[in-house]
């Protein structure tokens, strides 16, 4: 195709925007590099799977297959509903939550619009505002890779709608506490949104200083939440928002009809009600990531402390940082170097399972000793 042509057809943009690079899947690793074991660690989905429950659900849905989904998903948002304590209308179910940031960017955003956010975060942000040709105003974490949210307060001017912040933070795992949580949502104007993405609220909300964003019911505040990450369902693609039902009712209208899909309604609703697989899923990171956080101590390799699914760790440069990602690779561990999230020096490692936490170490163990030493 030539430029002039695209240059014509495509906004500067959307010409703009980087597109997804996606991970090696495993059949290609083990394809290119033949490796003993394989541990896929990039993408903080649960390494135990979903609920035993979620299978027969979905076979179930198959039977009415031929028909269209519920487009509001009546029965997972009544669970939903029950289970946040909050009324029905102020929930919209999607097709995952980077679905729900696009719906929440077409239904807010013109050209010209301002998100603040900060510098080392969630992707799906970024690139849902480039779509809308928004402008991004992104605050620096502090050192210690924390919020400052009086900064990202500070950054708020009159072309700005939404404030967007993962709770915990994705890729580094950290979290805002409580007090600043409060002092943060205080300082936003009550016409601008205060987005806070809970991707990772199962595995935070026992953590005693975490804010439980719902239960500050602000008319400005929209909660995002998945099954992609505790619950295993990233296949499926469903999440949702708990928001004022007035911002429900004008999102509904951007929102693809038929998302999501019925067997991925059923998978969710099926997946909410097994609260033993959750338990044994958060309690499975828990352990694995002190155990991963203990091996990087006595190896002398830094990262972030996290209350999320992943460790981040640090390196001295962004070439090491590619050499370290590439070299697990090759051995069968795939991790994510964390450029397109803004910290290229770093690697997150998602937590699994024993036997993958193992191969992690051992892996690590030779590389250091091998390449980078
Ligand atoms: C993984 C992740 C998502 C994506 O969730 P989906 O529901 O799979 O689209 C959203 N936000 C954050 C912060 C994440 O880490």
């Amino acid at each position: 195709m030539d430029n002039d042509i695209t240059d014509r057809l495509i906004p500067s943009h959307i010409r703009q925007l980087k597109g997804y690079v996606a991970g090696k899947t495993i059949a290609e690793v083990a394809e290119t590099y033949k490796p003993e074991q394989i541990s896929k660690l990039a993408s903080n989905e649960n390494r135990l799977g979903c609920s035993p429950r979620v299978h027969p659900a979905v076979m179930e849905a198959m039977r009415e297959i031929q028909d269209y989904p519920d487009p509001i998903a009546r029965k997972l948002r009544a669970a939903l509903s029950k289970k946040n304590g909050v009324s029905e209308n102020e929930i919209l179910i999607a097709a995952g939550s980077e679905s729900i940031l696009s719906i929440l960017c077409r239904t807010f955003l013109e050209p010209g619009d301002e998100i603040v956010t900060v510098d080392a975060t969630f992707v799906g942000i970024f690139v849902q505002a480039g779509v809308m040709n928004a402008t991004l105003r992104k605050v620096p974490l502090h050192d210690d890779f924390s919020y400052n949210g009086l900064a990202m307060a500070e950054q708020i001017g009159d072309k700005t709608k939404l404030v967007y912040l993962a709770n915990p933070n994705n890729p580094t795992g950290t979290y805002i506490p409580k007090e600043e949580f409060e002092a943060f949502i205080d300082a936003v104007p009550e016409h601008v949104v205060i987005v806070v993405d809970e991707a990772y609220y199962e595995y935070a909300r026992d953590v005693v200083d975490f804010p439980h964003a719902v239960s500050y019911r602000r008319k400005n505040m929209m909660v995002l939440r998945t099954f992609s990450k505790a619950y295993g369902l990233a296949g499926f693609r469903i999440g949702y928002a708990i928001a004022h039902p007035e911002w429900i009712t004008q999102m509904m209208k951007t929102k693809l009809t038929f998302e999501p899909t019925a067997p991925a309604q059923a998978a969710a609703l099926a997946a909410l009600e097994d609260e033993d697989f959750l338990q044994e899923s958060v309690q499975l990171v828990k352990r694995e990531r002190a155990k991963l956080a203990h091996f990087l101590d006595d190896q002398g390799i830094s990262y972030v402390p996290s209350i999320a699914n992943s460790l981040l760790l640090q390196f001295a440069s962004e070439e090491e940082a590619g050499t370290f990602t590439q070299e697990m690779l090759k051995k069968g561990v795939i991790l994510r170097q964390t450029t397109a999230f803004g910290l290229p020096d770093c690697v997150r490692v998602s937590i699994g399972t024993d036997g993958e936490m193992q191969h992690f170490r051992k892996c690590c163990m030779n590389v250091l000793t091998e390449i980078l030493s």
